[in-house]
């Protein structure tokens, strides 16, 4: 597999991986073909996931600028057409806690209605365009898979109610098991009102459409291969022809090559993440688990699985996965999903998995993610590590990059959110400290 911190780019006209989505989406919407000639462009947008697509889009419609996104593979080829489809109510990974503590109760309430805003403007993209993208009904359970830590998801939604007067609903075992399933690892849940399941690729091709109909250009099969500096132009060289751009943005996220530009480098860490998608559940796998939910579900693991119910009775479980792309592929890491899944609910005991495949989160030092216009080079702009929880954030982030192209802030600007990415401390041995992370979080996690 493509691994960011190995290879220069992402490949040039790669196919989607094996996933359930990919297979289920539907013809891939039209697009605008590889780069075959040199050209000139105003904004050049690097990566056809859900930022750049969302950027491209908000610069077109709202801002009246043209966009030009130029993806190494396919539309939704990177996080965007392989993520669980989980649009919660998050961006980044740093808890509101730590962040009164580290930024103060102003930055947390403001990236509060940030991460809000970016849930609503998701729905409302699909509500107001009728994306198909099998948007599932709200609800986002959040299990305690060990009994003592209904005290830590009491004491959140204490927080959450005392800090942002936000309502959320705690479930004892037994109401989790007669309203949504009967489990052998969930003691109780905290259910988010707000959060839905949807198809992550048949929604990035919703943006797609949107985007192009809007007079964005998206070429595919166009890597980002080299980028120089000419004059007030940038030169970005894909295998058809140089594309010459007053302005920059990268929508690289996850698949950041540490080459693709100098402002980037050591900035963000890759993290696999591992999905599997069952066969479709027997009627008697139904009953017997009491499965009548389609809220999606995330444990309270440090290391946690996230899993849901698909609309065809299929279960989708994710979780983390290799160090490397080079040991992407151990069976190990779907069999330790498969158990996962079959440790939650035991009368699955002979559950098999129709799908299997991963892709890179993006994960900043900070835990937070990051919308930033360089400070070396005005002309360049980029978004990214929302930490496994961009499907919601990512759309958000690309309607601010693009008011940041048209040198608006509109009173919004985050400081916290629009600083650069800091640096990784120790960058290159950044995987010998996840590896060992990894060790210590599963240990803490397990413990009855
Ligand atoms: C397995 C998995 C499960 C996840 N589940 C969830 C979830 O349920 N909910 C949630 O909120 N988030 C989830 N996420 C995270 C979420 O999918 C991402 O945060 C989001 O999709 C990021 O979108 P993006 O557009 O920024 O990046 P991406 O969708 O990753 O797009 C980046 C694109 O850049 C392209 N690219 C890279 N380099 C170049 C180059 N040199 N030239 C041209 N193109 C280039 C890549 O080909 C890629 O298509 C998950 C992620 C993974 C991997």
């Amino acid at each position: 597999m493509y691994d960011p911190l190995v290879a220069t780019d992402p490949g040039t006209g790669m196919p989607y991986p094996g996933s359930y989505w990919a297979d289920t989406a539907g013809p891939a919407p039209q697009d605008d073909g590889p780069v075959t000639a040199d050209k000139e462009v105003e904004v050049a947008i690097i990566g056809g996931g859900y930022t750049g697509l969302s950027a491209a889009y908000h610069l077109v419609h709202e801002q009246g600028i043209e966009a030009t996104v130029l993806e190494a593979n396919a539309t939704g080829w990177g996080c965007s057409g392989r993520n669980g489809g989980f649009a919660l109510k998050a961006g980044g990974r740093l808890s509101y806690q730590k962040m009164i503590r580290r930024y103060g109760e102003t930055t947390a309430r403001g990236m509060f209605n940030e991460i809000y805003d970016g849930l609503a403007r998701v729905r409302g993209l699909i509500q107001d365009h009728n994306i198909d993208c099998d948007q599932q009904a709200d609800g986002h359970l959040w299990v305690a898979h060990r009994p003592r830590m209904m005290k830590v998801i009491e004491s959140e939604a204490r927080f959450l109610k005392d800090t942002f007067n936000y309502d959320v609903d705690i479930l004892s075992g037994d109401e989790l098991k007669q309203q949504h399933f009967d489990s052998d690892e969930a003691h109780g849940a905290m259910r988010f009102r707000h959060g839905f399941g949807v198809h992550p690729l048949k929604l990035a091709y919703g943006y797609h459409r949107l985007a192009r109909a809007a007079g964005a250009t998206i070429h595919t099969s166009s890597p980002v291969l080299q980028w120089y500096r000419e004059g007030d132009r940038h030169l970005l060289v894909t295998p058809g022809g140089v594309v010459k751009a007053k302005k920059v943005i990268c929508a690289t996220n996850g698949y950041t090559s540490q080459t693709l530009h100098p402002q980037l480098k050591n900035r963000s860490f890759p993290v696999l993440s591992n999905v599997i998608v069952t066969r479709p559940l027997t009627d008697t796998e139904l009953a017997a688990t009491q499965f009548v939910s389609s809220d999606v579900i995330t444990d309270t693991r440090t290391l946690r699985f996230y899993y849901r119910k698909l609309p065809d009775n299929r279960i989708l479980i994710g979780g983390r996965s290799a160090i490397t792309g080079a040991d992407a592929c151990n069976p190990k890491h779907n069999d330790n999903l498969l158990r996962a899944l079959t440790s939650k609910f035991s009368a699955l005991g002979d559950l098999s998995f129709d799908y299997q495949w991963g892709g890179w989160v993006c994960v900043t030092f900070d835990d937070i993610p990051h919308i930033h216009q360089t400070e070396d080079d005005s002309s360049v702009f980029y978004a990214m590590g929302y930490g496994g929880s961009g499907v919601s954030f990512a759309v958000q982030a690309g309607m601010r990059l693009a008011e940041k192209v048209a040198g608006i802030s509109k009173g919004h600007d985050l400081p916290v959110l629009s600083k650069p990415m800091p640096k990784f401390p120790f960058a290159p041995f950044r995987r010998m400290g996840q590896r060992a992370l990894y060790h210590y979080y599963f240990a803490r996690d397990e413990k009855r």
